[in-house]
């Protein structure tokens, strides 16, 4: 979702004067400012959604320029409303307004200095990172260049350890040429922090939970030590697996994983070693499969995953998604295939923005997708600044929790699958779940837990590697295939730092995907083992969630939460059960082995 805005130069001007002038400002200007900020950011995001909808959807030189304009006026902008804003600090204001104060205060990703110069030079470097990465290519040979895309798709299927070190060696080349130009954003983006008064971006990044940055911080930790467990038991299963594939000399019995070994470039999901771990693959239900032989365009996948919310007692999509989206990669064209939901006025102009194939995995992400427009659907009668998830993480979990309830039972329900398979199908299908979503735990609290301490200089540039690397082995406990050092810099291979994009969200939208799951399932009357519930149909459990979804950012989001769950706490609980004859099976595999590294 996009949420960038800009104003008007002279509007600034006018309260400046205003603000010089007269004596010390009341409530009731106080609501005035923010109206007007609020009326005229609504305006304002339309025509930035706008210009950055046709750059993703048709990418040249031109519309390039127009969106990076867009943004660069938009954190010129924010900064100086920011910055006027102060003068309403220390007035004892409703909580609804000083709400809304402090949201406008946190909603750039990275806080500029006000220094103009200092300002383009964040910008460009911001840039110039996210470009290095997005252009980014390993060339095996001179002629045999490969973008992230085909790196990914080779590390999936390859099973030859020496093609997989070299195509995790080549791509971590990226990082190199970044290091100097990031040292110099984290500390110009810091100097930003400071002006409008947070000790540093990482402070400020975690300011974005409606708690104290450091109860934030335990609250992860209180969460890590509840699942970890369960990621442990997963780790030492796989490695043992690993080991009888590739030996003992490469997959040390009681050591880390080698990072190059698990399906992925950053080890941090690992569906796509699931043939390696001796079970059958797909179970039975092979979605792929059904979806061919329903002869299913993209558009038809897509109607399931509306019929899944309109089944729920939500209203069907606006004819102009249908018109709009983007369902398939185009021809002719460069587009960003990565997919997104997108609500461009705010109000009802809701679209997606893929490039779908007909598979299963994209099943999943039509779900998830939809998610996200249909919370931005429910809150779309909040004001401006209450138009959002109620944290990042919410926003994310969705999509997911209804993605969760794409059972064997789901599939009969709707038509694509004929018969739910008899007999025990549980531990295939819960292994390939965790291999996604319990691999990924580690992974999605390390990136911000590094990059936190980067923003704070506990982590100076002399030891970003080390500290990297430090951080992968105590999680994951995965290890590079080649020695690394200070003249690399890893952290840059992967996108959400390059591109500065907040990690977190990621960590509680695994975490609460559950919670809302389990949730949804009680709602619908639901008894039966967690893992097998579906809620299709379920009138009751639409009710509730909306409930949550039209309150938006509007309140702290422990009370979004009680809506829907009873529980004020992000908590691993309805997680844990979900996985629970897993974690049984796995520990049973694992007898005689040691876990942990
Ligand atoms: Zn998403």
């Amino acid at each position: 979702m996009k949420r960038l805005v800009f104003f008007l130069a002279l509007f600034f001007f006018g309260l400046a004067l205003e603000a010089q002038t007269s004596p010390a400002p009341t409530v009731a200007q106080a609501e005035e400012f923010m109206n007007k900020a609020e009326a005229r950011l609504a305006e304002l995001s339309i025509k930035v959604n706008q210009a950055t909808w046709v750059h993703d959807n048709f990418i040249t030189e031109d519309t390039e320029a127009l969106a990076a304009d867009a943004n660069d006026e938009n954190t010129a902008v924010t900064t100086e409303l920011v910055e006027q804003a102060k003068r309403f600090e220390g007035l004892q204001l409703p909580p609804e307004l000083a709400r809304k104060f402090k949201l406008l205060k946190l909603s750039l990703t990275a806080p500029a200095p006000k220094d103009p110069a200092l300002r383009r030079e964040l910008t460009q470097i911001a840039a110039s990172l996210e470009s290095d990465y997005g252009k980014g290519k390993y060339c095996r040979k001179p002629d045999d260049c490969l973008d992230i895309t085909s790196i990914e798709n080779i590390m999936g299927a390859s099973r030859d350890p020496n093609e997989l070190k070299d195509l995790w060696t080549g791509w971590h080349k990226v990082g190199v040429p970044m290091r100097q130009r990031y040292v110099r954003f984290v500390a110009l983006s810091n100097q930003g922090a400071r002006e409008i008064g947070f000790k540093d971006t990482g402070a400020m990044w975690r300011s974005n939970y409606d708690m104290p940055p450091e109860a934030f911080s335990a609250d992860l930790e209180r969460l890590w030590q509840q699942v970890r467990p369960l990621y442990l038991s997963l780790h030492a299963y796989v490695r043992s697996k690993l080991m009888q594939k590739y030996g003992p000399q490469l997959v040390p019995p009681d050591g880390p994983i080698p990072a190059h070994l698990l399906g992925n470039p950053w080890a941090q999901e690992w569906e796509n070693i699931f043939p390696l771990l001796g079970l059958p693959e797909n179970s039975g239900v092979d979605v792929t499969a059904l979806l061919k032989a329903k002869n299913l365009d993209p558009k038809g996948m897509v109607k399931y995953g509306e019929n899944f919310f309109i089944s729920m007692g939500f209203a069907p999509l606006p004819q102009t998604f249908w018109e709009r989206s983007l369902f398939v990669k185009p021809r002719d064209r460069d587009v960003v295939c990565h997919a997104s939901a997108w609500d461009i006025d705010n109000k009802d102009d809701l679209r997606i923005k893929t490039c779908l194939q007909i598979r299963d995995v994209d099943f999943v992400t039509v779900h998830h997708e939809l998610g996200h427009n249909f919370y931005q659907r429910a809150y779309k009668h909040q004001p401006f600044l209450f138009e959002n998830g109620a944290n990042d993480g919410f926003h994310e979990a969705i999509g997911d929790a209804i993605a969760l309830a794409i059972t064997p039972d789901y599939l009969h329900k709707v038509g694509l699958l004929e018969k739910v398979p008899e007999g025990d199908n549980d531990i295939p299908q819960l292994l390939q779940q965790a291999l996604d979503r319990v691999a990924f735990l580690p992974f999605g609290l390390l990136i911000d837990q590094w990059r936190w301490k980067v923003f704070s200089g506990e982590v100076t540039p002399a030891d970003y590697n080390k500290s990297w690397w430090d951080m992968r082995l105590k999680y994951q406990g995965v290890a590079p295939p080649v020695a690394r050092g200070e003249a690399d810099f890893d952290p840059g291979a992967k996108y959400h730092v390059a591109g500065n994009v907040p990690y977190m969200r990621y960590f509680l939208a695994h975490i609460l995907e559950f919670q809302f799951y389990r949730a949804l399932c009680q709602a619908s009357g639901y008894t039966g083992p967690l893992h097998r519930c579906t809620f299709l149909g379920s009138k009751e459990a639409g009710a509730k969630f909306n409930k949550m979804l039209e309150m938006g950012q509007s309140k702290p989001w422990p009370d979004a939460l009680e809506v829907l769950t009873g529980e004020r706490q992000i908590d691993g609980g309805a997680l844990l059960e979900y996985f629970a004859p897993l974690k049984k099976w796995l520990d049973e595999q694992n007898k005689g082995q040691k876990v942990g590294w």
